[in-house]
């Protein structure tokens, strides 16, 4: 099947559900954290492809190419994650393809959001992590830890988002472990605000088993399970 077009797939795939289970199991965790697969760059192919071995959720970080990609494979009933930076006019697109949307790190992107649902324009509130700066670059996505309270009650108000969680990506000159357990104790300031949103988005290829040690409930897992990335076009 789609084996002879992305040689290995299957087998990356089980083999990284192997060790998020091992990863489990050695952090004393009774809970099985989601895994959304990134797709980023990948053609549509390998998202069918990612389909036909059972997988449902899957992330992107640009809007074009999601968009493109959400519509080619409308019939597969995916879950598509935006995972990349949002820009404010484009949250209303995202938001129409989009299960949840990981990135939300400002006001300026819920307030699209929320005009479109007072117009009636949302079948359902979006899922939203609130996506957290782990670096002292203000410049990388992410809110500024000082403003957690602030945005998750401004999220959690929200009439268009769902208050999910966190969700940060691991900086690239500390350890991880150290940045998922300061990520963790940002969850609690969350879940302080809205006890619903006590998911965690943090792990990918490089840190997911840290990740999932320091409690993370959603994997963005990219390059392990699809292979190198081709080159940005
Ligand atoms: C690309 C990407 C991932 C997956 O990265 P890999 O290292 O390929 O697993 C996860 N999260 C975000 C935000 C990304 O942009």
């Amino acid at each position: 099947m789609d084996d002879a077009q992305y040689p290995g797939l299957g087998e990356r795939l089980a083999r990284v559900r192997e060790e998020i289970a091992g990863a489990v199991r050695d952090a004393g965790r009774d809970d099985d954290p989601a895994l959304i697969v990134i797709t980023k760059f990948h053609p549509a192919s390998l998202v069918a492809a990612l389909a036909e071995l059972g997988v449902r959720d899957v992330g992107e970080n640009r809007h074009q190419e999601a968009q493109a990609k959400a519509a080619e494979l409308a019939d597969l009933g995916l879950r598509w994650h935006f995972v990349g930076q949002l820009q404010s006019k484009k949250a209303r697109q995202v938001a129409a393809y989009a299960h949840a949307i990981h990135s939300i790190d400002r006001v300026a992107v819920i307030e699209p959001l929320d005009r479109l649902a007072d117009e009636g324009g949302l079948a359902a509130p979006v899922d939203a992590f609130m996506q957290i700066n782990l670096t002292r670059d203000a410049g990388r996505g992410g809110a500024d830890p000082d403003e957690i309270e602030p945005l998750a009650e401004r999220i959690s108000a929200s009439p268009s988002l769902r208050l999910r969680g966190v969700m940060a990506v691991a900086p690239l000159n500390e350890a991880p472990a150290s940045a998922f357990a300061r990520l963790a104790g940002y969850s609690a300031r969350v879940r302080a605000v809205d006890p619903e949103a006590s998911g965690i988005s943090a792990g990918m290829t490089h840190d997911f088993r840290e990740a999932i040690a320091a409690g993370a409930t959603h994997l963005r897992i990219g390059s392990a399970i699809t292979g190198k990335r081709p080159q940005a076009r």
